[in-house]
């Protein structure tokens, strides 16, 4: 069984968020299944670094606006690339999707049309003999695979699969590309990749793939709904029998808290101790006797730390603290570095792998306030290392988080908190929840043990993205 990934990021090779994991993640998670998965990556100058090349698989004369190749290659985590080197798309330094000043670079319609573009290539002609029964696509970024199908493959289509790992992002632009980007302008209709009077390569997807998935099964039901759906609510309606929720693992070798380089490794949370100690020398925060609560996370709305802001006095009034990793909008950034004046918030805005790990390693519990999360990692990195979840009610943080009712506790099955509605007198609540559950010593140490104890690998994902690949190889 063959399966091309098509995605714009993969860790660790390039990564701006959860989508990264996930690619990068699936190809070992399913060679057990017995599936051959090649991921196909644009060759961004931090992939063409890290990748030994071992030859040419595809050439292109003219791929959007200059020549491009496929490349066999081998890199760190993954022995079997597929790279497209077209230096005029992806040769160019900073952030891989946002230019210099901070907005998307003006060919990004282009940059990823190009991927799509090579990924149509390889299902209708093979490389090296080998041949996919299966695209994967991720993303607006690998949207426009079954439109170029199409074309390479007009009398049979290999089968698609669109994973929807954020309905937020619609890679839309103006119907003027329709042209350059090659698209079929018979198809830019209700019916086919159009929405609002623009081209968009989620529709293009969401529209063409046999079939949708999405990254836990409560996202899966919220994009029914108009509140998630982000304009393609009722499409989704339309096509709820093809879309399935297969909830994300995390990468059980790289997040393991017996065997984490960056950590004092421990396997109960008495190991958690020096951790946690060390994680308040490198944030400079005192000794306290409430709950060091962390946050990795990017600084956006969708991720609600505004919230975090607002009911961050009731959490420091309990002698809890923060500690906060991330990037993103300038004025949260300040808001955040604003709240380290007081002596009990430590900041760092920027990105760093290590530092993530010490953080979860170290803190009491992790927030995710998020107002929408298609699945969400950081809780799971929070539960395998007993730090304990503080998460808003919605996507993948509703389906892999237990709350402390009344119920799971007397059960003694909780592994965290939730809060809905998603709001900052909620939060505020879950945080009080929170410090109270924190001051009860054996309560608390049976969570954090249940937590450990989760089951947040890919397992039971694995065979259920198998058994989707085999059910579409089957019927093509
Ligand atoms: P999203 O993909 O929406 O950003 P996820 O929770 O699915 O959210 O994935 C985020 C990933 O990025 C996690 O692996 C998290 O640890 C990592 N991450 C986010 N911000 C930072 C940061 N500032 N430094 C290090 N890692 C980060």
């Amino acid at each position: 069984m063959n399966v091309l990934s098509v995605a714009s990021e993969c860790a660790p090779l390039v990564k701006t968020g959860g989508l990264a994991d996930v690619v990068g993640a699936l190809p070992a998670a399913l060679a057990p299944e017995g599936v051959h998965m090649r991921v196909l990556l644009p060759g961004y100058p931090q992939v063409m670094a890290a990748v030994t090349q071992h030859g040419v698989a595809l050439e292109e004369a003219d791929l959007f606006g200059g020549p491009a190749r496929v490349l066999y290659a081998e890199g760190p985590g993954h022995p079997d690339l597929l790279v497209v080197d077209a230096p005029h798309l992806f040769a160019r330094a900073g952030n891989i999707y946002l230019g210099p000043d901070g907005q998307d670079w003006p060919d990004n319609p282009e940059r990823f049309a190009g991927l799509c573009w090579m990924a149509a290539r390889i299902a209708a002609e093979g490389v090296g003999g080998w041949v996919p029964d299966v695209l994967h696509c991720h993303d607006w970024q690998g949207g426009l695979v079954p439109e170029y199908l199409r074309r390479f493959m007009p009398d049979r289509r290999a089968p698609t699969v669109l994973t929807i790992h954020n309905m937020a992002f619609h890679g839309s632009t103006s119907a003027e590309r329709i042209g350059i980007l090659r698209l079929d302008p018979s198809r830019f209709n209700t019916g086919g990749y159009e929405a609002w009077g623009r081209v968009s390569a989620l529709k293009a997807g969401l529209i063409g793939a046999d079939r949708l998935t999405t990254v836990s099964p409560t996202y899966a039901s919220e994009l029914l709904r108009e509140e998630f759906g982000m304009g393609f609510d009722g499409l989704m309606r339309a096509r709820r029998e093809d879309l399935v929720g297969i909830l994300n693992g995390i990468d059980e070798d790289a997040w393991n808290p017996a065997a984490d380089p960056d950590v004092t490794p421990y396997g109960t949370p008495e190991g958690k101790a020096e951790n946690k100690t060390a994680l308040r020398r490198e944030f400079g925060l005192p000794d306290g006797n409430g709950p060091l609560c962390v946050v990795v996370s990017r600084l956006t709305s969708q991720k609600g730390l505004d919230l975090l802001i607002e009911a961050l006095p009731s959490l420091l009034a309990r002698g809890g603290q923060l500690a906060l990793l991330g990037s993103g909008d300038g004025w949260m950034e300040e808001a955040f570095r604003r709240a380290a004046q007081g002596g009990q918030v430590g900041v760092r805005i920027g990105y760093d792998e290590a530092l993530s790990h010490r953080m979860v390693a170290g803190g009491d519990a992790i927030l995710v306030p998020s107002r929408f999360e298609p699945c969400g990692l950081t809780q799971m990195y929070g539960l395998r290392y007993g730090t304990i979840p503080v998460v808003a009610l919605t996507g993948g943080l509703a389906d892999t988080v237990i709350h402390a009712s009344p119920a799971a506790l007397a059960a003694g099955v909780a592994t965290g908190i939730q809060f809905h509605p998603i709001t900052a007198e909620a939060l505020r609540g879950a945080l009080l929840q929170l410090c109270d559950l924190y001051a009860e010593p054996e309560t608390w140490a049976r969570m954090q043990r249940n937590a450990m104890a989760q089951p947040v690998g890919w397992g039971r994902s694995a065979v259920a993205y198998a058994r989707l690949f085999r059910d579409l190889s089957a019927r093509a």
